[in-house]
């Protein structure tokens, strides 16, 4: 079986191919199919923005608002030179679903700019941001819309929608967007969140399978915000070895184990996790098919294919970055019996957190970081179990069983609401 070329598998062509599978399989009416597979609304602004050389430049952004059954859209905006209508259709379809599997009030939507950010200054960065914010505006809300941080957009490009939105309306609005700083109503734990809910969903994976964590051997690909506080957390509070991690220049190795901390400051000093004493060089695609019980893919779509597949000796594939996994190295996995933590559930610490802030800043109380971590564990555990119980159940990967729990949520909403008029 050929994988199809990166280049043209249409991100959202994927993305109604998985919606048809799991529709047949719940024998879905064909008319709320087609509800399912279609965005709500899709707005594309084309907007100025005043370079620093004094220049006009024109860009183009978008933000698409994919389902709304379940309550107020939510999901990141990314800026990226590769953005296009179809991926942002995608990432709005897959944020519907990671909503519902994890059980939080919320639709799906995402936003991007096609942009290149890191060769803007700070301050071009920060007209586009506004201007932008400005543009989508008359769609976003804490009760309509709520953005947080994606690929190249952070905190600080969070407050600054915060900022403007609040300009506009004329008083604070800091529910508006989430992955907000603390010092505007951001939440405690938002930075660890998703790696400490893909944590726990190891763990759940792992005690269900007979998998002992303490001592367990783990390899993580990307070393930015997800898999670096992964590592760190199964280390610190799982008591499993890091013997390989990875960043865009390559990774490193060591079969008796290094301290992800260290090796992080290692890396905020070189730029680099290569070169990191008492290890190994390694490239990103041998990191792949290590002997170990763990491996976390943590940096790009595509990275597990059909080509590498067969070769995957992980026991557990714990997928911190969104579709690592192409849909037939899916079905080549499951059938070798190793174990996949779908996106949509095993990241979705990282959006439970985001409701959680969004929360506090609408009640405007503010919750320890024991409360938001101990309110993180019991979604994860609860979303966790209900997709293993699919999964044992209907005998099928843990992906399909996300998506059907995800799925079957979204349509009891509309078969309770209705369809208007
Ligand atoms: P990040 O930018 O902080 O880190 C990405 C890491 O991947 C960096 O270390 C980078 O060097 C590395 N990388 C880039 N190209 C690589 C390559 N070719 N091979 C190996 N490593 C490479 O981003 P992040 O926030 O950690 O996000 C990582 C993934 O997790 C993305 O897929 C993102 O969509 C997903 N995700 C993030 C969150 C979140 O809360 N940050 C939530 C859900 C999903």
């Amino acid at each position: 079986m050929a994988d199809e070329p990166k280049e043209t598998l249409n991100p959202f062509e994927v993305a109604q191919r998985q919606i048809d599978r799991v529709g047949k399989r719940l024998k879905l009416d064909p008319g709320v199919l087609e509800i399912l597979k279609h965005p709500k609304r899709e707005l594309t602004v084309n907007f100025p923005v005043r370079m620093d050389d004094g220049s006009i430049r024109v860009y183009t952004g978008y933000r698409v608002q994919y389902n709304d059954a379940l309550g107020p859209f939510k999901g990141g905006i990314r800026y990226h030179w590769n953005v296009s209508l179809d991926e942002v259709r995608a990432l709005s379809c897959w944020m519907t679903w990671k909503c519902s599997v994890m059980g939080i009030p919320y639709g799906g939507a995402k936003g991007g700019v096609i942009c290149n950010p890191k060769t803007m200054s700070k301050g071009e960065n920060e007209r586009m941001t506004r201007r932008y914010a400005s543009a989508i505006s008359i769609i976003i809300g804490p009760e309509k819309d709520i953005p947080a941080p994606d690929v190249y957009t952070d905190g600080q490009t969070m407050a600054w929608i915060m900022d403007t939105i609040s300009m506009q309306m004329g008083y604070a609005v800091p529910g508006v967007v989430t992955g907000k700083p603390i010092a505007i109503g951001g939440s405690l734990g938002r930075d660890e969140a998703t790696s400490r809910g893909l944590m726990y969903a190891t763990r759940e994976a792992a005690s269900r399978l007979g998998v002992k964590l303490r001592g367990a051997t783990v390899a993580v690909q990307g070393y930015g915000n997800v898999g670096h506080h992964y590592a760190r957390l199964m280390a610190a509070e799982q008591g499993s070895k890091i013997v390989a991690v990875s960043d865009s220049t390559g990774g490193i190795y060591s079969p008796d184990g290094f301290d992800p901390v260290k090796v992080l400051a290692f890396k905020e000093k070189t730029g680099s996790v290569q070169g990191y004493p008492g290890t190994k060089k390694i490239t990103n695609e041998a990191l792949l098919e290590l002997d170990v019980g763990i491996l976390a893919p943590c940096a790009l779509e595509n990275q597990i294919t059909s080509a590498n597949a067969g070769r995957i000796k992980a026991k557990i594939v714990a997928e911190g970055a969104n579709g690592p996994t192409t849909p037939e190295a899916d079905d080549i996995l499951y059938k070798r019996g190793v174990t996949v933590l779908p996106d949509i559930l095993a990241n979705g610490g990282g959006v439970t957190v985001s409701y959680f802030e969004w929360v506090q800043n609408l009640q405007e109380f503010f919750w320890t970081k024991e409360e938001v971590d101990s309110k993180l564990e019991f979604h994860m555990v609860k979303a966790f179990k209900s997709v293993w119980e699919t999964h044992a159940k209907e005998k099928i990967d843990m992906r399909q069983a996300a998506y059907m729990v995800a799925i079957a949520r979204v349509v009891e909403a509309y078969k309770v609401r209705g369809i208007y008029p």
